[in-house]
């Protein structure tokens, strides 16, 4: 039987000496994976900024202001050309995020489609990153091919509502429960240094452990403070939290990809080494993710080669999802779901919404 984790014992976990934590992170790994394989994937923006939610850490929240470009939605050729860009760079996956609250029928989802479809035949992962959507949605993404989709939990459901008021940690939780109906791999993890305690840290990890089925992929992301947002003044997490997490997230979810995704370029090679070896089995690639920084490819290659570290080929933990062309009957369903609000703002949130209203006001004069 499965271990259930309790936040007492993940906490345990997290506070053990660090070099037992690390031995036994390592430990897990190579019990589970190829510590000699990287999945290496490429996340691309296919429709930036201008979106409606207030997620505290986010440039591309319409209220915030922040400099980056915001642009429309990709058309499939470009997203072809991009994946084939990734595809010959090494990427095995390719992840695409678009800043929407949710998923809506119309035309833009049933781009959307189209690019899955061929990017899933180019014989790559297709991961989508596109904010919440019901089960109905979830089931065309499956039919175009989608192999996963990432909807973070970003902290525990207590710390959750420090960063975002526009949505409930209960519609995160039914987005990945819609996702996984329709057979899709889910891919779900945080972000760390948002000001959260090692209690809500631990508590996501359990969130995530008590999953049925667990997330097959565990993105950790460490804060990359962006000034206009609410939390551009955070202090930059240590790395030597970033591996804690690491490894504790391996040994919680042992068969779990766990992702080293944002906040990488604040970290030194020797630092990211040691999240290798405490069970970190992605990367992404890529100048970008999405609009922050991150490694260039070159410097990651040349990283693995001192480790000695390969990609992953594609579709090693799962099958190939076959595309058919159902998902081009999907319904013209008019009307919006209700997302749960709680109804409260976040101080902060709106007090970068109003510097950014004033800063627009003296730019515009
Ligand atoms: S994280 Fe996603 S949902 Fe939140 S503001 Fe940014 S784009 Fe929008």
């Amino acid at each position: 039987m499965e271990k259930q984790w309790t936040k007492d014992l993940v906490l345990e976990v997290y506070n053990k000496p660090f070099m037992e934590l690390l031995y036994e992170a390592a430990t897990i790994h190579r019990e589970n994976h190829n510590p000699l394989e990287v999945q290496i994937s490429t996340l691309l923006s296919i429709k930036t900024g201008g979106c409606p939610e207030d997620c505290g850490y986010c440039p591309q929240a319409a209220r915030y202001h922040t400099d980056i470009e915001t642009n429309e939605l990709m058309s499939v050729s470009h997203v072809k050309a991009q994946a084939l860009r990734a595809k010959s760079n090494g990427s095995s996956r390719l992840c695409m995020g678009a800043a929407w609250r949710n998923i809506q029928n119309n035309a833009e989802f049933d781009q959307v489609l189209d690019m899955v479809q061929t990017v899933n035949d180019l014989n790559m992962e297709v991961c989508c990153t596109l904010g919440m959507m019901t089960e109905e949605q979830a089931q065309r993404l499956a039919d175009a091919g989608l192999y996963a989709y990432n909807h973070n939990l970003d902290s525990s459901e207590e710390h959750y509502k420090e960063i975002i008021s526009t949505r409930g940690y209960d519609d995160r939780l039914k987005t990945i429960e819609n996702a996984s109906k329709a057979g899709i791999s889910v891919c779900s993890g945080g972000i760390v240094g948002m000001g959260e305690s090692d209690e809500d840290r631990c508590n996501m990890l359990v969130t995530l452990t008590n999953m049925n089925p667990q997330p097959k992929s565990v993105p950790i992301n460490a804060l990359v403070p962006i000034e206009g947002t609410p939390l551009a003044e955070q202090t930059p997490v240590p790395i030597w939290d970033m591996v804690r997490m690491v490894a504790t997230a391996r040994i919680v979810m042992p068969e779990a990809v766990v992702r080293l995704s944002a906040g990488r370029t604040n970290m030194s090679d020797e630092g990211q080494t040691l999240c290798f070896m405490a069970g970190a089995s992605s990367i992404f690639a890529g100048d970008k993710l999405l609009t922050t920084p991150n490694p260039d490819i070159n410097e990651d290659m040349k990283l693995f080669k001192i480790l000695g570290l390969k990609g992953k080929a594609p579709f090693v933990d799962g099958d190939k999802p076959v595309s058919n062309d159902s998902y081009k009957n999907g319904s013209d369903a008019k009307g919006s779901v209700k997302w749960t609000r709680p109804g409260h703002s976040i101080e902060r949130n709106l007090e970068a919404k109003e510097k950014a209203k004033a800063i627009r006001k003296d730019l515009a004069k």
